[in-house]
């Protein structure tokens, strides 16, 4: 994480200070989370300002990063970019949950950054809105595969299985 640690010390001795800041960060510095990981050949890029505001740094920015995830009907890999917004205060003091600590001269963009992609990534993700998914007697990609398998004589109780989300 350590490139992700921003040395503020030139913005802190001057009032109302500002800076502006891109970075193009190796996705493995901010790791994967739960099922999602970032993928590993798309730099995470990040364009940020940051402002000296009241013995505080107000970081206002945006990070781009592209996720993969698994299709949630046909489990195959999909690829989900995201762009999110980064708006987080950072002070000597921070309230838990809320704003992020600065410690001495220096702020540490990981954290921020990493909670603030999650946020825009979707619960459920699809590798298209009409992915027609997996055959449930076969087991087949029914996107790209067909098969003679008899769904109408299935239980109707199978049908509610059919949306459930696999994590
Ligand atoms: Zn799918
Ligand atoms: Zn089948």
């Amino acid at each position: 994480m350590d490139s992700l640690r921003c040395n503020v010390a030139d913005l802190l001795h001057r009032p109302a200070a500002r800076r502006l800041v891109v970075l193009s960060i190796d996705p493995e510095e901010l790791g994967g989370v739960g099922q999602t990981r970032l993928v590993s050949d798309e730099p995470v890029s990040v364009k940020i300002a940051f402002e000296h505001v009241s013995d505080s740094i107000v970081v206002n920015g945006q990070a781009a990063a592209v996720y993969e995830l698994t299709c949630s009907r046909c489990l195959e890999p999909i690829r989900h970019p995201v762009a999110a917004p980064v708006r987080e205060l950072f002070e000597h003091d921070p309230i838990e949950g809320q704003t992020y600590k600065l410690e001495g001269d220096e702020i540490d963009l990981g954290g921020p950054i990493r909670d603030n992609i999650l946020l825009q990534l979707p619960s459920a993700a699809l590798c298209k809105d009409d992915c027609v998914g997996l055959c449930l007697v076969c087991g087949i990609n029914r996107n790209t595969d067909t098969c003679s398998c008899d769904l109408t004589v299935m239980d109707p109780r199978w049908d509610a299985l059919k949306d459930i989300k696999i994590d």
